[in-house]
Formats: C-alpha cells, structure tokens, sequence
C-alpha cells in the first residue's frame, strides 16, 4: 500500500518538475528562428563564400588587380579579369570570378590581399541543384544595380596622351632612319658592284 501511496508522490513531482520547466521556456524568449522567413544573424567568424568589400569613401572596392589572391588559392578557383582604360591610374577590374563549387575555404586568398579588398560573406543561404549558382561574379554581387565606370582624370589622359604621341613619333624617326640607313647601303654596294665591273671591262 505505501508504495502505491509512493508511486503517486513520484508522479506528482514529476509533473510538477516537467510543468515548471515548460512554465520557463514559455515565458523566455525562443532562439529558434522560423527559418527561412526570418533571416540568420551570423556570428562574426563564420565563413562564407569571399566577397568583395566595398569602400565606404569611394563607393566601390579597393581591389588593384594586382592578383595575388589569383595566384595564392590553391584550389584555383579566382579569375581577376582588368584592363587599362585611358585617363585611370592603374588597372581597372573588370570581372572577379569566384567558383565556389571548389572552394575550400581555406582563407589564402584573405590573408594574401595586401589592400584589404576582400573578406568573407555571412552568405548561408546558398541552396540550389545547379552547379553555375556557385560560379560568382563578385564584382556584379558587390554593384547589383550596375558597375560604375572608372572616373577619368583628364590631367593624366593629357600626360598618356602625349606619351603615347612621343613614343609614337620616336618609332616613326627609328623607323625612318633605319629606312635611309638600308638605302645608303643599297647605293654603296651598288656602286661598289659598278666600280668591279668597269674594270674587269678596262682588263679585258
Ligand atoms: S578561400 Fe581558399 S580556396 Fe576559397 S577562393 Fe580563397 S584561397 Fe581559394
Ligand atoms: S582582391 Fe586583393 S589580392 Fe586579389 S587582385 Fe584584388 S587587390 Fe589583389
């Protein structure tokens, strides 16, 4: 009989126990999320897929195409296109290709930028069955309403524009000299030959 009076008493504080800790979690905030609706704040370590981090000062990023992320990733996964454009100090990128797909996320190319151009994403949310949604064009993910065009400087176009005509005119004078040069021996030789034969003639 006791342990029939015994086994009420367990169950009772059981149920209280089990009561009290639902209680709790009742009133305390929830840390789950009602994923995907509600977006996740990523810790600040957390790693995703490199990004190109924009210059709050000039509004775009401060990649130098100097590709050096490029060569330093061991999977080969970055391809940093650039050009010159006249009148723009330096080169100006025009593509930033990553292929996420073979990405290890070792962090190579973070530690080997020089100009503190990129960083990694807190992107998570990446999902997809097709492999070209992992191929990024960072630059396009940095600028999604269009990549602004380079500002001209018109002192150093002036300074391009003038080299270029010098260097242009100094081919032209090499060329030209190199041409009289090649003639003035023509002419020599020739006369030479002349010379050979009018006396071979005077012999004879
Ligand atoms: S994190 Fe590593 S593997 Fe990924 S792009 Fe950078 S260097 Fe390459
Ligand atoms: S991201 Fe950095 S390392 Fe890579 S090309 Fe640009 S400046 Fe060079």
């Amino acid at each position: 009989m006791s342990g029939y009076f015994e086994n009420i008493i367990s169950g009772l504080k059981s149920l209280y126990i089990g009561l009290k800790i639902t209680n709790k979690e009742f009133l305390t905030k929830p840390i789950t999320l009602q994923y995907p609706h509600v977006a996740v704040k990523m810790y600040p370590r957390y790693r995703g897929h490199i990004e190109l981090i924009k210059d709050p000062e000039t509004g775009t990023h401060r990649c130098t195409t100097c590709g050096m992320c490029e060569k330093g990733c061991p999977s080969n996964c970055i391809s940093v296109k650039s050009e010159k454009v006249p009148g723009v100090k330096g080169r100006v990128l025009r593509s930033y290709i990553l292929n996420f797909t073979t990405c290890s996320l070792c962090g190579q190319c973070v530690e080997n930028c020089k100009f503190d151009a990129i960083t990694f994403s807190n992107e998570y949310n990446l999902a997809s069955r097709r492999r070209e949604d992992y191929i990024f064009n960072l630059l396009e993910k940095l600028h999604p309403e269009g990549i602004p065009e380079p500002v001209v400087d018109p002192e150093l176009l002036k300074k391009e524009q003038e080299k270029e005509e010098a260097a242009k005119k100094a081919a032209a004078e090499k060329k030209a000299a190199a041409a009289a040069a090649a003639k003035e021996k023509a002419a020599k030789s020739a006369a030479a030959k002349d010379g050979g034969e009018t006396k071979a003639e005077e012999k004879s």
